[in-house]
């Protein structure tokens, strides 16, 4: 017989929280592994097809969560902002478990470090409600918070994308060339694809090198299946997930955008996990907007020369007036280009967030600020001692480290001028 598995994307517990493509892609791409060798269902506790509230979205499928004030826990009780608990109703957890129960294993993920409140809640229930589950956790927090993980009471943590031991505890042989499990939502109309894992870079504030130790292309032949998959549900948007998405473009981005062409696709691609400037070529700025790409994300983060080498140079200046150039030649829309520039870095004294974002703004396209967090085992976040606790993953909370990094009343400057620069355009 095969095992009852569920699937479940906690709720998230922050100050702020905003559909932004989100989807548990990590989870779905193990489900689906598991592909006609479980019994499976999902609980997407983020799933805004399931919030008639907030159900109404931007052009490109974006919106918000149902959301509820909360407490805030004792080490953010300083910070003058509301905290929420963004996601589905608990009862409703509840109700589906006790409905679709029993299962023999739970696999739970979830992304921030911060968004482990989200976790125990579901934990709870489970233990509550399916006490002879096995629950599983994986995940960045699971990964990078691997000792305060422990202390949640899981059967089983999944440290990074070594997955062995979750097939020993499933006894199941999983079938990697699978794509991820989209068949767990009953209305899909945002998806997310990865065509490559890691990056080569490695920049001082990031921890994708403690997750993926190297840049790996995927198999094509299964990014085009999922991408056929998501095509059979009717998906309009699609957000690319990789880390370097323009490395290797020969075998990973082009192939792949070429293979959307020939099937005379109609998607809407985006970018927002940050495009490297520098690799932007007119060959592929031209093929990404023929193939369908319509929102472009750039990591840039600063425009000091200083801070950008600190920090690994991943961008330099010229690299990002090359690309914008490249892109808006190749004709797209500056209102959906966007550059990211850090706020509360703890170099922020260096790095000139002001011009920075004066900088963008001359280049004639949209800025977006991103607060800082400070990320366990990287090489930043070991600066941050002395502003809060890295030990305590709430601490790493964006909204309340860049407050604490900046003061309340730059914060809000910085947000004014980012809003009244765009608003120029
Ligand atoms: S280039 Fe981007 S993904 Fe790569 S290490 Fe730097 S910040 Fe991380």
């Amino acid at each position: 017989m095969k095992p009852k598995i569920l699937l479940v994307n906690p709720p998230v517990y922050d100050f702020t929280a905003h559909d932004f493509w989100l989807k548990p892609y990590g989870l779905l791409e193990v489900a689906g592994f598991l592909r006609g060798r479980a019994e499976m269902k999902l609980f997407d506790y983020l799933d805004r097809t399931r919030m008639p509230a907030t159900r109404e979205k931007d052009k490109w499928g974006r919106g918000k969560y149902i959301s509820e004030e909360i407490p805030k826990p004792p080490c953010l009780q300083e910070i003058r902002r509301r905290y929420q608990r963004f996601g589905l109703k608990r009862e409703m957890f509840q109700k589906f478990i006790t409905g679709n129960g029993p299962f023999d294993f739970v696999l739970i993920q979830t992304v921030m470090t911060y968004w482990y409140p989200g976790l125990k809640e579901v934990i709870e229930d489970i233990r509550h409600i399916l006490p002879g589950a096995k629950i599983i956790l994986g995940g960045i927090y699971a990964t990078l918070c691997y000792t305060h993980a422990t202390s949640l009471g899981a059967d089983l943590i999944i440290r990074g994308t070594e997955l062995s031991p979750l097939w020993q505890m499933l006894s199941i042989e999983p079938d990697i060339r699978q794509p991820a499990f989209w068949q767990g939502y009953w209305d899909l109309q945002t998806g997310t694809i990865r065509l490559s894992d890691g990056c080569p870079f490695s920049c001082s504030y990031c921890s994708v090198q403690s997750i993926y130790p190297a840049f790996t292309p995927r198999a094509q032949e299964r990014c085009t299946h999922e991408l056929d998959l998501m095509k059979s549900k009717n998906v309009q948007n699609i957000a690319f997930y990789d880390d370097a998405l323009l490395h290797n473009p020969d075998i990973c981005l082009m192939p792949f955008l070429q293979y959307v062409l020939s099937k005379q696709y109609k998607f809407n691609f985006h970018t927002p996990n940050a495009l490297n400037a520098r690799l932007i070529t007119p060959e592929l700025a031209g093929l990404m907007i023929k193939a369908g790409v319509k929102t472009f994300y750039l990591g840039f983060e600063s425009m000091s020369e200083e801070w950008q080498k600190n920090t690994g140079n991943k961008v330099l200046n010229d690299d990002i007036i090359a690309a914008v150039n490249n892109l808006i030649k190749a004709g797209a829309d500056t209102s959906n280009i966007f550059a990211y520039i850090i706020a509360g870095h703890p170099d922020h004294n260096i790095q000139k967030v002001r011009e920075s974002m004066n900088f963008v703004h001359n280049l004639g396209i949209n800025i977006m600020l991103s607060e800082y967090s400070p990320v366990p085992g990287t090489k930043d976040s070991t600066k941050c001692q002395n502003l809060t606790s890295i030990d305590e993953p709430l601490m790493h909370n964006k909204t309340a480290f860049t407050i604490r990094s900046l003061g309340e009343s730059e914060v809000q400057q910085l947000k004014l001028l980012c809003k009244e620069l765009n608003g120029r355009k």
